[in-house]
C-alpha cells in the first residue's frame, strides 16, 4: 500500500518543549498551534525566501499559508525589503506626523473610494474594533450584526461564533467576556437575507451596525450570493444601521482593490454599493504590522481629535510598516500580477479536484482568484453550517501528509490556501503530484 516517509523535526519538536516553558501554549497565536490537526510540535520555520520557507531542521516547504495572508509576494521580496531597510536606517518610530503616511493614504483611498478618510493601527483586531467604537458613537447605538464564521479578529464585541481560530478549538466564544458584552451583538447565518431581516425586524433601531466579511475567508472563501451585500446594505440602512466592511483579508487579495471595488466576479458587481465604514489589515503591512480603518467623512469624524471617539496607538502609522505597505502595493500595482495568481491558482484547484476524483476522495474546493479551500465534503460551502459539516479528521491526515511531501498549509480546515506572486507553475506541479499521493494513502486506509 502506498506510504509517505516521514520527515524527521528533533529541533522542532526539542523548540516546542521549550517553548511550552516560556510561551503560553507554546505559540504567539492560538491558529499556530496544531491541536486542530491531532497536536504535537508545530513546525518551527527559520528562514523565507520567495515561496519557500525552510524549518529548524533544514526541512523546505512551499507555503500556501502566506502567514495567514499578509505575504501575498512571499518572503523576502527585494522591494519590500529594500523599503524596510530604508526605513529602519532613518529610524523606525518618531512619535509625529509623516510624509510617508500622506503617501500611503492617498494609494489606499484612489484604490477604494468608500475612503474618504483613514486611520492607520496596527492590527486588523484594533481595525475592527475601532470601526465599531466609531459606528457606535455615530449611531448613538450600542448593539451589532455579524455573521456565524465570520472572524474579525479578537476584541470582545465580535469573539462570538467567531470563526476560524476559535471554532476549530471548539471554543464558541471565549472566557472573560462578559455577558453584558457578547449581549450587544447579534449573530446570524452568512448569505442568509431573511435572518439578518427578522434580527433588524427585532432589534433594528439599536443597531449600530452591520459587520460583514464582503468575501469570506474565514470558513473557507465563501463567496456571498448574488444580491446577498446589496440585500444587507439596503436593510442595514432602511433600519438606520451602517455598514462596515471587514476587508483585512480581502483587500488587495483579488485585485487592485477591495472587495467592494472588485466589478469582475459576479452580477450584480460587487462594486454596486458601498460600506460607511472599511476595516484593512494583513496585505496592505507587506509583512509587518499594520491595520487600518476608514470611510465615510462625517462618520470619521467622529475620531478624536476631531470627535469624541477616541482612538490613539503608539505604533500607529510608523514609518517602517508604512514603507512595507507602501513598497508592496507598488509591486501588486504591475500590470498582470493578479491575472498571474488566478491562473496559478485555477491550475492548482484543477490539479487538486482530479487527483481527489482519482483516488475517490470527497473534496469541495471554493476558489476566488488566488486564493482557495478545500473541504472534505460531498456538498457545497456557502455558509459556516456547511463549513462545519465537513470531515476534519480527513482534513488533519491531509495537512499531515502534505506537510511531510514539504507542502505547509494552515493547520485548519477552516483557513484558505494563498498564492503568492513567488510561487511558480513547478511548484504547483509539484503540490498537486503531493496532493495525489496524500489523497491514495487516505482512500488506502
Ligand atoms: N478580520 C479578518 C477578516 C481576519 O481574517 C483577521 C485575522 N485573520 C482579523 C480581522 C484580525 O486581524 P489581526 O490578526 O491582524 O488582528
Amino acid at each position: 500500500s502506498p506510504s509517505i516517509q516521514t520527515k524527521n523535526r528533533p529541533r522542532s519538536e526539542a523548540l516546542y518543549k521549550e517553548a511550552l516553558q516560556h510561551i503560553v501554549g507554546g505559540v504567539n497565536s492560538p491558529s499556530r498551534s496544531f491541536k486542530a490537526v491531532g497536536g504535537g510540535a508545530p513546525v518551527f520555520m527559520k528562514r523565507g525566501q520567495g515561496a519557500y520557507f525552510w524549518d529548524e531542521d533544514g526541512n523546505r516547504y512551499i507555503d500556501y499559508l502566506a502567514a495567514y495572508g499578509p505575504i501575498i509576494l512571499g518572503h523576502g521580496h527585494p522591494q519590500v525589503t529594500a523599503a524596510i531597510c530604508r526605513a529602519a536606517e532613518n529610524g523606525t518610530l518618531y512619535g509625529t506626523p509623516t510624509e510617508l503616511e500622506i503617501e500611503f493614504a492617498r494609494m489606499i483611498k484612489s484604490a477604494i473610494p468608500s475612503l474618504d478618510k483613514v486611520r492607520f493601527v496596527n492590527s486588523g483586531t484594533e481595525a475592527v474594533m475601532t470601526t465599531i467604537r466609531v459606528a457606535r458613537a455615530y449611531t448613538g447605538r450600542n448593539k451589532i450584526i455579524k455573521f456565524a464564521g465570520c472572524y474579525h479578529g479578537h476584541s470582545d464585541l465580535v469573539l462570538v461564533a467567531a470563526g476560524s481560530g476559535p471554532s476549530t478549538l471548539g471554543i464558541p466564544d471565549s472566557a472573560g467576556i462578559p455577558m453584558s458584552i457578547a449581549s450587544e451583538v447579534i449573530t446570524v447565518p452568512f448569505n442568509n437575507l431573511e435572518a439578518l431581516h427578522a434580527a433588524l425586524e427585532r432589534w433594528g433601531e439599536d443597531v449600530a451596525a452591520v459587520m460583514v466579511e464582503p468575501i469570506v475567508g474565514n470558513f473557507g472563501m465563501v463567496m456571498p450570493k448574488p444580491g446577498f451585500l446589496e440585500g444587507l446594505c439596503a436593510a442595514a440602512r432602511s433600519h438606520g444601521s451602517l455598514v462596515i466592511y471587514d476587508e483585512v483579508i480581502t483587500a488587495f487579495r483579488f485585485h487592485y482593490g477591495a472587495a467592494q471595488t472588485f466589478d469582475g466576479l459576479q452580477a450584480p458587481s460587487l462594486a454596486a454599493i458601498e460600506p460607511d465604514l472599511t476595516a484593512l489589515g494583513k496585505i496592505i503591512g507587506g509583512g509587518l504590522p499594520i491595520g487600518a480603518y476608514g470611510g465615510r467623512k462625517d462618520i470619521m469624524e467622529q475620531v478624536a481629535p476631531l470627535g469624541p471617539a477616541y482612538q490613539a496607538g503608539t505604533m500607529a502609522g510608523n514609518p517602517a510598516s508604512i514603507s512595507a505597505g507602501i513598497a508592496c502595493l507598488q509591486a501588486l500595482a504591475e500590470p498582470g500580477v493578479y491575472d498571474r495568481l488566478d491562473q496559478l491558482a485555477a491550475r492548482l484547484e484543477a490539479g487538486l479536484a482530479e487527483a481527489a476524483r482519482e483516488h475517490g476522495i470527497a473534496l469541495t474546493i471554493n476558489r476566488i482568484r488566488g486564493a482557495l479551500s478545500t473541504h472534505f465534503c460531498d456538498h457545497p460551502v456557502t455558509d459556516y453550517d456547511e463549513a462545519q459539516n465537513t470531515d476534519g479528521e480527513q482534513f488533519a491526515r491531509f495537512f499531515r501528509l502534505m506537510l511531510e511531501q514539504g507542502i505547509c498549509l494552515a493547520p485548519s480546515k477552516y483557513e484558505a490556501w494563498f498564492m503568492t506572486t513567488a510561487h511558480t507553475e513547478a511548484d504547483i506541479a509539484e503540490t498537486i503530484e503531493a496532493a495525489g499521493r496524500a489523497f491514495s494513502v487516505m482512500s488506502a486506509a
